[in-house]
């Protein structure tokens, strides 16, 4: 299908796209990669008069590491994520998960900015941030605001972003911490049935830190602390990672649509959460 007639801009700067936003409002939107904006436009299920492409602004684009600390810019795509040596010695996680997104193509243009704000629960970087416990920094006319990703999200497509205000970019702590994120898909380049993101940290020679979140099993990511509690000071045996799988599914509510029944994703989920676990720790 044809969009709708839009008009298009390309700010060289955050300041030219914040105007075109403050100056229209809720009828204006930002294009990061187009992955998923421009398919709902297609499909008439966004309507955007005013579209913004945030392609040509430098400013947002790149991955720096500073100290202990990892920054990157909205507008880094997956395929620069994946192809980054110096992120994959700073939070190997970030390449195992975006190798697990879509499809080279997808991943050429798709943005992690896009992938966070979209706020859609099939996205696998809101729970992967939410697990590197990150923040999100917001730009808006009335100035720049940080907002944790495990407060970002508020229910499908709603985020506590503001209409007014781009994200810019995204940071976490370095992690030397086991890592796993695992992805149960109906074939490539789909979207997770379910998928968990897991880092853990080990000293003497038991569970000194969890971080489990999960992606596509409500409608927003899910961080559990209760998984997280069941295997802090456990030597991650086979009891332990049961009790954190159960306290897991204990925070999930998948919905039924044609990646299964409640009763299937709930069982998927279980077997992606424990092997996630065990791989993490086999790394810790
Ligand atoms: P866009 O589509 O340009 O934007 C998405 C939304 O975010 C829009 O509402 C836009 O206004 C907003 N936005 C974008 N950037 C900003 C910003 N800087 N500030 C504020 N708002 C912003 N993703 C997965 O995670 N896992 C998958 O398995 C997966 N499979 C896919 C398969 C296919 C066939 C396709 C087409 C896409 C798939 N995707 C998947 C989505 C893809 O990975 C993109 O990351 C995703 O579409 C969003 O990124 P984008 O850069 O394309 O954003």
């Amino acid at each position: 299908m044809i969009p709708p007639e839009f008009e298009y801009y390309r700010p060289k700067d955050i300041s030219g796209a914040l105007s075109v936003l403050t100056e229209h409002g809720d009828e204006a939107r930002v294009l990061a990669g187009g992955h998923s904006l421009i398919p709902m436009m297609k499909l008439r299920m966004a309507d955007v008069p005013h579209l913004i492409d945030l392609q040509d602004i430098a400013e947002l684009k790149g991955i720096a590491i500073s100290g202990d600390r990892v920054t990157i810019g909205a507008m880094t795509t997956q395929h620069e994520l994946i192809n980054s040596e110096a992120l994959h010695a700073a939070a190997p996680i970030m390449r195992e998960a975006a190798l697990q997104i879509a499809d080279p193509q997808v991943r050429y243009m798709g943005t992690i900015g896009g992938n966070v704000a979209n706020g859609d629960p099939g996205n696998d970087m809101p729970g992967l941030m939410q697990c590197l416990d990150a923040e999100f920094t917001l730009v808006g006319t009335e100035g720049t605001r940080t907002v944790a990703a495990r407060d970002f999200y508020e229910a499908a497509y709603m985020t506590a972003r503001h209409d007014e205000e781009i994200l810019t970019q995204i940071s976490f702590a370095v992690t030397e911490a086991g890592y796993a994120y695992e992805k149960q898909k109906r074939k490539i380049g789909d979207y997770a049935t379910a998928a968990c993101a897991v880092l853990i940290t080990k000293a003497g020679g038991k569970v000194a830190t969890a971080s489990i979140a999960m992606t596509n099993l409500s409608d927003v990511p899910v961080f559990s602390q209760a998984a997280n509690a069941a295997l802090v000071g456990t030597p991650c045996d086979k009891a332990a990672v049961k009790a954190a799988v159960a306290a897991a599914l204990e925070d999930i509510d998948p919905t039924e649509d044609n990646r299964g029944p409640v009763e299937f994703k709930k069982h998927v989920a279980g077997i992606i959460i424990s092997r996630a676990i065990e791989r993490a720790w086999s790394r810790a």
